[in-house]
């Protein structure tokens, strides 16, 4: 292996550019980024960006002098337009070709816009700049309408209130996050909205329309519709695998870039990695898992792969969100009609539920529960065998369990 492409200058980027360096390839690395920003971190954009706890400047990943100093050539605000494996060629927006013995596809997604009549007039947030130029609408006492409960809706909303804004959240979902999470968390979480005065509305968005200074948006149906006026409208419903390399190049596409375990695609030079790779599973495709975590793992499993190393074991999916000044982590995938384990009481901010398939550990949800979140995701790994009475059992150490498994 001479040389090496990666397509998508964010986290799952520049964890393949990171991992190969760090076990020792010393050939040529590139990194076609079309954004004008060295790789930045995302979770922070809705969370401490958008408040103003920190800067978008803030995210940079890496400082740029690292990139020089590990011989990985970034280039900045290059799109990759066409992937030809056959050739081995990649083709930019500015008409260069680039040769390459494997190419990683690291292109992410974007956020899903709003599908309905005047959607364009609401915001989305996946950028540093979208983030921006979100920041500067949200002033004290501006109304802010987010459409999706989900993970960024959410978080929105969160910072929303924290600097005065007039919240309304609109859903059709009467928990969103139960699919994840799980009925009780979910419960729990979306009531957080309620008590710090976010308006619930359980409708989706037909139409949105700018009348004099407002957007005005249509919520729910017919004969139920209500209209709401706000300055400001968020929507996060989501975002759309950006694929359009992978169709280029004839691989294997069905909603993300399939992949196998080793995160090669169909055609074995192009790898794929972080939000826009899906794996393959047994009965067809497994979910997209669109997370930091996962983001971070496939390209240290691309790197493996592209050096003929084993990729690491496959973790559990995690995910974290804040809100409302509450860290919540998600470890394992809650089951469907899985019976919910408690420890600790909801009522006090601090708790976690967990679920057990065929008597070991399938999923962990921690509220507010501080550094025993890492066992329980520990434990998670491990899918140990843990029996209900020593989960809930609050005189039961969860660190020092999660210490004696075997991983
Ligand atoms: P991306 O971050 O989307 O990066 C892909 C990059 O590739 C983009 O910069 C894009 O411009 C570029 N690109 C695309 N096509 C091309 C091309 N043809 N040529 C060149 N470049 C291209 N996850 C959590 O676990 N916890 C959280 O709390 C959390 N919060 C989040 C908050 C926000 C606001 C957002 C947006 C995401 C959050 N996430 C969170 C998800 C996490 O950030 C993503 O899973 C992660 O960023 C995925 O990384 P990626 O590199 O696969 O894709």
């Amino acid at each position: 292996l001479r040389s090496v492409v990666v397509v998508g200058g964010g986290l799952a980027g520049l964890s393949t550019c990171s991992a190969l360096r760090a076990s020792g390839f010393a050939e040529d690395v590139v990194l076609l980024a079309a954004e004008p920003h060295l790789p930045y971190d995302r979770p922070p954009l809705s969370k401490e960006v958008l408040t103003g706890a920190s800067t978008a400047a803030d995210t940079q990943l890496q400082p740029e002098d690292w990139y020089a100093a590990n011989a990985v050539d970034v280039r900045l605000g290059t799109r990759a337009v066409a992937l030809r494996p056959a050739e081995r060629a990649v083709e930019t927006a500015d008409g260069s070709t680039l040769r390459a013995d494997a190419v990683v596809l690291a292109t992410g997604g974007t956020a899903r816009p709003l599908p309905v009549p005047g959607g364009g007039l609401a915001h989305l947030l996946r950028t540093r700049d979208d983030a921006d130029r979100l920041r500067a609408e949200l002033v004290p006492g501006a109304r802010l309408l987010v459409v999706g409960g989900g993970l960024i809706g959410a978080e929105v909303a969160s910072s929303a209130v924290s600097l005065g804004c007039e919240v309304t959240l609109a859903d059709p979902d009467p928990l969103p996050l139960a699919g994840p999470a799980g009925a009780l968390v979910a419960a729990y979480l979306h009531r957080q909205h309620a008590d710090a005065g976010v308006r619930l509305v359980e409708a989706g968005v037909t139409a949105l329309e700018r009348r004099g200074g407002a957007v005005h948006a249509r919520l729910g149906a017919n004969p139920v519709a209500e209209e709401v006026e706000a300055d400001v409208v968020l929507a996060g419903i989501g975002i759309v695998p950006d694929e359009a390399l992978a169709v280029s190049a004839g691989l294997d596409v069905a909603g993300g870039v399939l992949v196998g375990p080793d995160l090669r695609t169909s055609i074995p030079e192009v790898l794929a990695v972080g939000d826009v790779a899906r794996p393959r599973g047994y009965d067809g495709p497994l979910a997209r898992r669109e997370h930091w975590d996962a983001a971070v793992r496939t390209g240290e499993g691309a790197a493996a792969t592209l050096l003929g190393a084993e990729p690491p074991a496959p973790a559990a999916p995690w995910f974290w969100t804040d809100r409302y000044g509450v860290h919540v982590e998600v470890a394992g995938t809650v089951p469907q009609d899985g019976v919910p384990v408690l420890r600790g009481d909801p009522e006090s901010g601090s708790f976690a539920v967990f679920f057990l398939e065929d008597g070991r550990l399938a999923a962990a949800v921690s509220v507010g529960r501080g550094p025993e979140a890492r066992a329980s995701r520990r434990l998670v790994d491990a899918a140990a065998a843990v029996g209900p009475a020593q989960l809930s059992d609050e005189a039961v150490d969860l660190r020092r369990l999660a210490r004696a498994v075997r991983m």
